[in-house]
């Protein structure tokens, strides 16, 4: 297996992705901090008018090239009212239960630049006051926000600064265990985003030599469904969308091997790419599992969709109970980061 990968590494950026908040629509400091690093690594890169991030790396073989993506964007809400009460009414950015985020600590940014912090809750959460609070229905009617502020009235949280169509960001629940395992609401797909840094440290290090020119499209807007179908440079002819693979009943793939997709929702992916990464893997030792996601689509499938001519695919760590209390392991991030090294110093399909 490649060396060059340093998965502790990998973690460290993780851990500093999570806790910038960045649900889709709000990504910017997500975005500025990925600039940093490029910056610091000396890779060109070009924010894109859709806030994307495209930075460009050459390879030994100019004249065709790959692009890798990875999105910054998370899912998080959006305040869609202000109730007599003061409490805030959400409306979600991006696909998930509302039990997933229920109890949870949130940050309300304010238009004028302002953060208050709140919980999640249901509006009949106390059961000394709610008979029937285990069974009202999760939804937008009854979640709320409670703010951490005196707030009696809905005239006294507009006081504040807080108005419709705030952005309102998930606390991150950042955390490792001896065991290895790292745990974040934000796995999706800030793990990936770390693993793509990682890859770009070793290239500039000279420790993996790309074979092709390769683009790196960190990405924003995944979660609402397009965030990598444009600014795709002309020259390109694999796109490799790097995204948590999904752990459920009946699945292949587990928290511990990079997850290779073979179909989601969209259809299938690429055959002979997806051939080319299970060889790879499997010369290398790398643990993988091959898999089909049911309910899923990623920036890949969306740039097939948008009418791109790529061959396109779909790799990443399996990260468990997606969109919700996410986990995965370090081992899964080091066999996805083994995979993409060994697939960027390979030829084209
Ligand atoms: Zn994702």
């Amino acid at each position: 297996m490649n060396s060059v990968i340093n998965e502790k590494e990998i973690v460290s950026y993780i851990k500093e992705l999570v806790t910038i908040p960045s649900p889709s629509g709000y990504t910017e400091q997500a975005i500025a901090y990925v600039a940093g690093c490029m910056e610091n690594k000396k890779v060109l890169f070009q924010i894109t008018n859709k806030g994307a991030l495209l930075a460009t790396i050459k390879g030994k073989d100019d004249s065709q090239h790959r692009l890798l993506t990875a999105h910054v964007d998370t899912l998080g809400a959006m305040v869609k009212e202000i109730k007599a009460s003061g409490r805030l009414k959400l409306t979600m950015v991006g696909g998930f239960r509302w039990n997933a985020v229920e109890g949870e600590y949130c940050k309300i940014h304010t238009a004028e630049g302002k953060i208050y912090t709140g919980t999640i809750l249901i509006h009949q959460t106390s059961v000394h006051v709610y008979k029937n609070a285990g069974e009202v229905k999760r939804d937008d009617d009854n979640i709320e926000v409670r703010i951490d502020e005196v707030v009696k009235t809905k005239e006294d949280a507009e006081l504040l600064g807080i108005s419709v169509g705030d952005f309102i960001s998930f606390e991150p629940r950042v955390e490792e265990s001896e065991s290895g395992f790292l745990k974040s609401r934000h796995l999706d797909d800030k793990a990936s985003v770390g693993i793509l840094l990682h890859i770009i440290d070793q290239i500039q290090a000279g420790h993996i030599e790309l074979a092709h020119t390769t683009h790196f499209l960190i990405s924003n807007n995944e979660e609402i469904g397009y965030g990598g179908n444009s600014n795709i440079p002309v020259k390109t002819v694999e796109y490799l969308a790097v995204d948590m693979g999904a752990i459920g009943d009946g699945q292949a793939t587990d928290e511990y091997s990079v997850s290779i997709c073979a179909k989601d929702s969209s259809g299938p992916y690429n055959y002979k790419l997806r051939q080319q990464l299970v060889s790879l893997a499997k010369e290398n030792d790398v643990d993988y599992r091959v898999d089909i996601y049911p309910f899923y689509g990623s920036d890949a499938s969306a740039a097939i969709r948008a009418g791109f001519d790529v061959v396109h695919g779909l790799i990443g760590p399996g990260i468990d109970a997606s969109h919700a209390y996410e986990r995965t392991h370090i081992t899964a991030l080091k066999h996805t980061a083994h995979l993409l090294a060994l697939y960027l110093q390979s030829k084209l399909v």
